[in-house]
């Protein structure tokens, strides 16, 4: 394992705002209107109540990490959070665990495999490796603190609704729908216990998971959720801390390097930010010290992540100057050499 002797070393931070853009509400409109049409991928059908989403729903919204909002189109409609809980569920495991322990107990790698795999468990051990897909999300939140399931459940719902701004309920219906129909999940839970992965009953964490997948959210909340990793852990609609700085970094890499299961390298190679998405149709994309937008529509690609979302978001990072890699040659004046 990478082991880098660096912890007694200040994090700096050289992040820069949003640029001086005056019409980042036209840009907006202007993802919206040219992928609205699209009807490539599909809406999940494997949690029967997702089935009946209606594909035609299309929002966008941005939060920066001042509190301005921009947005168009359905952000303000309710669907369940999804895997997008796990990246919320793990700031908050990282902050009462710290750095060191989430690396060791967890681990920050991608899979390389569907977000549901087995084989991924059977291949390392055990080792759930990845946060972001449904293993590693299990074991993440058996980490939750609390002494009984009741006080971790709570510490989730509290949790994501201190990231959103504001209270955040449950779809019954969708909860329902998934607790009738999570098998694999459940395969996954026993399979974790008999590698001595899990801590607690496997039932009763895959209960605490599958609600967590339940919590109604809007595109307009998933942008807040964002924003509050993207300015170190305050919440730019409330103003209240909710994790540290080193928190949010030790997140946003791993969202970077796992966010949008095995096509995670394919979304940092032409969005270029930290992401992750739900197979509601969700995506929060985080342009740390800027802020974050929040997308949905339902219809997914195979990997499981909303195909106009991803389409919208490489048109308004590209256009918004979010690419975390995209640097600009200095004019030769500038340059010491030039
Ligand atoms: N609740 C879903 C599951 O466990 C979440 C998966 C996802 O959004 N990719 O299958």
């Amino acid at each position: 394992m990478f082991e880098a002797d660096v912890l007694d070393v200040p994090q700096q931070a050289l992040t820069g705002g949003l640029p001086e853009i005056p019409h980042v509400d036209e840009l907006l409109r202007e993802a919206h209107a040219r992928y609205s049409a699209d009807r490539d991928g599909a809406v999940a059908t494997y949690i029967p109540a997702l089935a009946a989403a209606d594909p035609e729903l299309f929002g966008l919204s941005l939060t920066e990490v001042d509190g301005t909002v921009h947005r168009v189109g359905d952000t303000a409609e309710h669907f369940s959070i999804q895997s997008i809980s796990k990246a919320f569920v793990l700031a908050l495991v990282c902050e009462s665990m710290g750095h060191e322990e989430l690396h060791r107990t967890v681990g920050v790698n991608n899979t390389g495999l569907p977000f549901n795999s087995v084989i991924a468990l059977e291949l390392n051990d055990g080792n759930p490796m990845n946060p972001m897909v449904n293993a590693g999300a299990i074991a993440t939140t058996a980490f939750m603190p609390g002494n009984t399931a009741e006080e971790k459940w709570e510490g989730i719902r509290s949790g994501l609704s201190r990231f959103a701004g504001r209270e955040l309920a449950v779809d019954e219906q969708v909860l329902a729908s998934e607790s009738a129909s999570n098998h694999r999940n459940q395969g996954i839970s026993d399979l974790l216990t008999s590698y001595g992965r899990l801590r607690g009953r496997p039932e009763e964490i895959v209960e605490i998971y599958t609600r967590q997948c339940s919590l109604l959210v809007t595109a307009d909340d998933l942008a807040v959720m964002g924003a509050t990793l993207a300015d170190g852990g305050t919440n730019p609609r409330t103003g209240e801390r909710i994790v540290s700085p080193e928190v949010c970094r030790d997140v946003l890499s791993v969202l970077a390097a796992c966010g949008m299961y095995e096509r995670s390298g394919e979304w940092l190679f032409e969005i270029g930010v930290p992401a992750k998405s739900g197979v509601s149709g969700g995506i929060v994309a985080v342009a740390p010290g800027k802020g974050a937008l929040g997308a949905f529509s339902p219809r997914l690609d195979r990997a499981g992540n909303s195909v106009r979302g991803q389409r919208a978001c490489a048109f308004l990072s590209r256009a918004l100057g979010l690419n975390l890699f995209a640097s600009i040659p200095r004019p030769p004046e500038e340059t010491s050499h030039g």
